[in-house]
């Protein structure tokens, strides 16, 4: 069974995880930031717990305005890293919600992973500190049923799997220690 057959309910982000996407979203200013999540997730209470961020190098050609991961990092994370359960990436001039591109490179991640994060940077004009709005989503999966006849047989395989991908608004909590 994969942990995407059990829908997922609760998300609980370690409050460290949070400090370090921060960080690294400052960090990486004004261009937009990316990585990856790592945690666990247990079926039976439908949850999962985000433990760990780690940054990967935004290698897009506009990184003002996109992320594309960095291939040879991504791909080492996606083979080796046993908890991955997520991607995250920010929007450093816009609100934290998935935009048309974002929608559009779901499907290259969406089997992989099981949550989807955006931040956007706010500067706390009270005490001047670094803070984030950030927003997280569950990726959902479904079938898409081609409906013209495959044109010919290289094709079927393909329009027969294909998978659509959609992003689902889900809360999070932050864990403390
Ligand atoms: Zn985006």
């Amino acid at each position: 069974m994969t942990p995407c057959d059990a829908p997922l309910e609760q998300l609980l982000l370690h409050a460290e995880v949070i400090e370090h996407i921060t960080e690294h979203m400052y960090g990486c200013l004004p261009q937009e930031a990316c990585g990856v999540l790592i945690g666990h997730s247990r079926a039976a209470s439908r949850t999962l717990t985000v433990t760990q961020f780690i940054p990967v190098k935004n290698t897009a050609e506009s990184p003002l305005h996109s992320f594309h991961l960095d291939p040879v990092h991504w791909t080492r994370l996606a083979l080796t890293e046993k908890g991955l359960v997520g991607l995250f990436h920010s929007h450093p001039h816009t609100s934290p919600e998935p935009s048309r591109e974002d929608m559009l490179q779901l499907p290259s991640f969406g089997g992989l992973l099981q949550v989807y994060a955006i931040a956007r940077p706010t500067v706390s004009v009270a005490s001047g500190n670094h803070s984030l709005q950030l927003h997280t989503y569950k990726i959902t999966r479904g079938k898409t049923h081609m409906e013209s006849p495959a044109p010919c047989k290289v094709n079927t395989l393909a329009q027969h799997n294909a998978e659509s991908y959609a992003l689902a608004p889900i809360p999070f909590d932050i864990h403390e220690g």
